[in-house]
């Protein structure tokens, strides 16, 4: 169904009680051709694109608990393509460019809103960084620009320039198509779309193990039954070293609660995102939105511990000092999965017929509409897109490592905390 302003208005007369359901839950059928365990972003990209690009709709996607309940609906919504090496950037870009087709694709206001991101630079160092990955964007296509210090402040107006703790701004960068959009909204989105299209959504469904004969997967076991599939896409975030376990796979992945929290609702006071180790955004509602860091040890439990929540509140005010002033509302976590060189994994398991997008860590909402297409093109073809190569599992052997700790925010993170 479309939501034409005519729709709009006939549901509104009859008090929005006639809308169907996005998708009909499934009972799960013994076999299918494909199946994509985990119904966050990325799963339900995958299933979309499978269905939409490779008319493979025999599929199924099992979720364990609900969709988008895991980091998807968890996150800060910060999109973005800023990144420095060029295969990761192109990859980025293409998610995002995506993305600004995405609510006319899907037919689902996404609420983009390109707003700006911005990074800061706290030592002349770091702006020397900066200006090395704008030049290194600018050289891909990438829309980036540096900003002096009267530039940083005009965006920010409520930034403080040096801290009592001996911070100072230096300048920064931007890259105006970044931005915000609505995180449940692109799960629900692509699971109505995948649904639409013949694609079984199957909630309250864990995959607890594998069938496999011969060195290939036949399917899966599940906490209801089993059900055989020659090929399984795995796309579960914070829980793939539990489930590559069950197929004898160590993952070079570590899994840790990483939170974010919302103040009070205010005005209108921040135009645009800061990004970096603390990133910073004001919903529609008025809220502040923010996070910094993952905690400080590996688990697998979606809650956080108090430390970090005092070290992100203390970066914020010392940033601006005037968000003192507001009354903190709540916070919570999710579990990512974070690989060695802050890059995804995006590969053929050597088991036959068993595919990984993992390692999506602290930044992969902005990846969600081309790790879609990458791990629906790998499970329908065979091959790994152009676009997702570098993306490899051997790169860990190889030592051909996609270093992005900088643009996943984590080397700024001495300067500010
Ligand atoms: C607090 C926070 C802030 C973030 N901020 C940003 C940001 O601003 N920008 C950005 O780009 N990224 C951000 N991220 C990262 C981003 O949210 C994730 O990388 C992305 O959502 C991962 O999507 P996914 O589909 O891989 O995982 P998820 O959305 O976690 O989905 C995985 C699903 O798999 C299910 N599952 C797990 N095990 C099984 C099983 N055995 N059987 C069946 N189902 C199973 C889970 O229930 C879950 O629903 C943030 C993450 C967090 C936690």
């Amino acid at each position: 169904m479309g939501h034409s302003i005519w729709q709009l208005a006939r549901h509104a007369w009859s008090g929005h009680r006639g809308w169907p359901s996005f998708w009909r839950e499934s009972r799960p059928r013994p076999a299918y051709d494909a199946l994509i365990v985990g119904g966050g972003g990325h799963g339900l990209a995958a299933a979309y694109y499978l269905a939409h690009q490779h008319g493979m709709r025999n599929v199924a996607l099992l979720e364990k608990s609900w969709l988008g309940g895991g980091n998807t609906g968890r996150n800060t919504t910060i999109v973005r393509s800023n990144y420095l090496a060029p295969v990761s950037a192109r990859f980025y870009d293409f998610s995002l460019r995506l993305y600004e087709g995405l609510s006319r694709e899907l037919d689902y206001n996404l609420l983009l809103s390109q707003r700006g991101v911005v990074n800061l630079a706290f030592s002349r160092q770091q702006l020397k960084h900066m200006s090395r990955r704008v030049n290194a964007l600018r050289h891909v296509g990438i829309d980036c620009s540096l900003l002096t210090l009267p530039e940083v402040k005009r965006l920010l107006p409520l930034l403080g320039e040096r801290s009592a703790a001996g911070r100072q701004v230096f300048g920064g960068f931007i890259q105006r198509r970044g931005g915000v959009m609505r995180h449940d909204a692109v799960a629900w989105a692509y699971g109505r779309a995948a649904h639409a299209l013949g694609v079984d959504i199957i909630q309250q469904c864990e995959v607890t193990g594998f069938r496999i004969a011969r060195g290939a997967v036949t399917g899966v076991e599940t906490t209801r039954g089993p059900i055989l599939a020659p090929r399984v896409g795995i796309a579960v975030a914070g829980s793939s070293s539990l489930l590559a376990s069950e197929l004898g796979l160590t993952l070079p992945i570590t899994s840790m609660a990483l939170q974010a929290m919302v103040s009070e609702p205010v005005k209108p006071v921040l135009d645009v995102v800061l990004d970096g180790a603390l990133y910073v955004s004001q919903t529609d509602r008025g809220e502040l939105v923010f996070g910094g860091g993952t905690d400080v040890y590996p688990s697998y439990a979606q809650r956080s511990g108090i430390e970090r929540v005092e070290d992100n509140v203390s970066a914020l005010i010392d940033l601006f000092p005037a968000f003192g002033a507001l009354r903190f509302l709540r916070h919570w976590a999710g579990v990512v999965d974070l690989t060695p060189d802050a890059s995804p994994i995006i590969d053929a398991a050597p088991v036959g017929g068993v595919y990984l997008s993992c390692g999506w860590g602290t930044y992969g909402f902005k990846a969600i509409p081309a790790g879609g297409v990458a791990l629906a093109h790998l499970m329908a073809t065979g091959q790994a897109h152009p676009l997702a190569l570098p993306f490899a599992l051997d790169r860990f052997r190889t030592g051909a490592l996609i270093d992005e700790s900088g643009s996943a925010g984590m080397d700024d993170r001495e300067a500010l905390l």
